[in-house]
């Protein structure tokens, strides 16, 4: 069916870079085998998944939506997709994103834009948006997409479906492209938390091979799905997220708020005075991380040198990151932003030490027109409410909170480290 949807729409959504039926096919074989033959199949059993294409994956085109990389074969197998195969989940393919996860709208992919399935005509956000838009436009169950400073909260919110960003080191990023390593996380977009839940059941893990993962054991997450009562639980409000975010959109997210309250959360109204300082400290630590993890491509190992066949925002950030690296400009603006970093943080620590999740919009815009000419700056403002979770290391989700002129808005709800399963929660109150 997935397979027969892709056929008929992907060539106008643009949002599959590369399918492999065939191989699908043969997973799907190889499980309906063991269950003729009565032997045990993983709990992601007939599970359709597509995977962006920042994800190393062996045998298809890892090329990160750049011309850097259009040649460059996954040869091995990211974590996560060690173990979404463990458990008898399908990879279909690789999905559309911004260049190097670089981006909120999935325009600057070298393969060009895809189109939201949920809004014509519109960005389906980004960078995870040919994620966003596989789930949407039922090519898949799962999606797998990355989030440096909200991409795969992003999307979810343009597209109106749910996503979620593990707390930091919950899941493996060990072979995941990175954008900017302190900040990424890879996590799942699906229709319905139970998609999720399983999914995170799956990838969240300690990984030997990644030295930043946590130790510990996981949640189950698909114990809360049930529960649909929020009874005991405080939720807070930020005044300063509402105010920098359309009225339209306000109001489409306080319905949704306002079902949690129906189902027993206790509402407060917090305030986080460090708001101004997100934007600045993602942006500088991004530049100067990413400067960093693409020296790799000089042009020796992998088909081409970046800056010779990159786009324009992924030349800005090599430039300005390589301008904010050297020695003398270190101490003046690198620093600052880790200090700014731990302001935010512990900001962010200390509201969420008197109440259990933050709720509010996920994005404070509606998304753009495909071409539309959008400023640097006018691009970046989509991500203020996202990139927060991302410098604090909290898990985050997105779920579809309603609609604003037929274009879907998504309500965010963050929380503490580790407390992902609280979050998992709250959203199965919308199903
Ligand atoms: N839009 C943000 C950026 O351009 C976030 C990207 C992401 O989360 N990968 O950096």
């Amino acid at each position: 069916n997935f397979i027969k949807v892709i056929d008929e729409k992907n060539e106008e959504l643009n949002i599959f870079l590369e399918v492999n039926k065939e191989s699908a096919l043969k997973q799907a074989e190889a499980i309906d085998k063991k269950i003729a033959n009565g032997e045990k199949v993983g709990f992601l059993s007939g599970l359709v998944f597509g995977i962006k294409a920042n994800i190393n994956v062996e045998d298809y085109i890892i090329s990160a939506a750049s011309k850097t990389l259009d040649n460059y074969f996954g040869s091995y197998n990211a974590t996560v997709i060690d173990k979404i195969l463990a458990e008898d989940g399908i990879i279909l393919g690789i999905t559309n994103m911004d260049e190097f996860a670089a981006g909120s709208s999935t325009e600057t992919s070298c393969f060009g834009p895809t189109q939201n399935p949920a809004a014509p005509g519109r960005i389906p956000g980004g960078s995870s948006g040919g994620s966003a838009a596989a789930v949407a436009a039922e090519m898949c169950d799962i999606a797998l997409g990355s989030d440096t400073g909200g991409s795969i909260r992003n999307p979810a919110s343009h597209c109106g479906v749910v996503g979620f960003k593990p707390t930091y080191g919950a899941v493996s990023r060990q072979g995941l492209l990175d954008l900017s390593m302190s900040l990424d996380q890879i996590g799942p977009l699906a229709n319905d938390t139970s998609g999720i839940a399983l999914a995170l059941n799956a990838i969240s893990d300690y990984d030997e091979t990644e030295c930043t993962t946590l130790k510990g054991e996981r949640s189950d997450f698909t114990s809360v799905l049930e529960e649909k009562s929020l009874e005991g639980m405080k939720i807070a409000v930020c005044k300063e997220f509402i105010d920098v975010t359309d009225a339209e959109i306000n109001v489409a997210v306080n319905k949704a708020i306002h079902k949690l309250v129906e189902a027993g959360a206790e509402l407060v109204e917090v305030s986080f005075d460090h708001i101004d300082l997100c934007l600045p400290t993602y942006y500088l630590i991004n530049y100067v991380e990413f400067f960093s993890a693409t020296r790799k491509y000089d042009g020796r190992d992998y088909g081409y040198r970046i800056e010779n066949v990159c786009g324009e925002e992924v030349l800005r950030r090599i430039e300005i990151g390589s301008y904010i690296s050297q020695k003398e400009y270190s101490g003046k603006f690198y620093k600052k932003a880790l200090q700014a970093r731990s302001l935010i943080r512990d900001e962010i620590n200390a509201m969420l030490e008197n109440v259990d999740l933050i709720v509010g919009p996920t994005v404070p815009k509606l998304p753009h027109k495909i071409g539309d000419e959008l400023t640097p700056m006018e691009m970046y403002a989509y991500d203020v409410l996202t990139v927060i979770a991302n410098l604090a290391g909290i898990p985050a989700g997105s779920i579809k909170a309603g609609e604003v002129d037929g274009i879907p808005v998504g309500l965010q709800i963050q929380a503490k480290p580790l407390d992902d399963l609280k979050i998992i929660k709250a959203m199965s109150v919308f199903e």
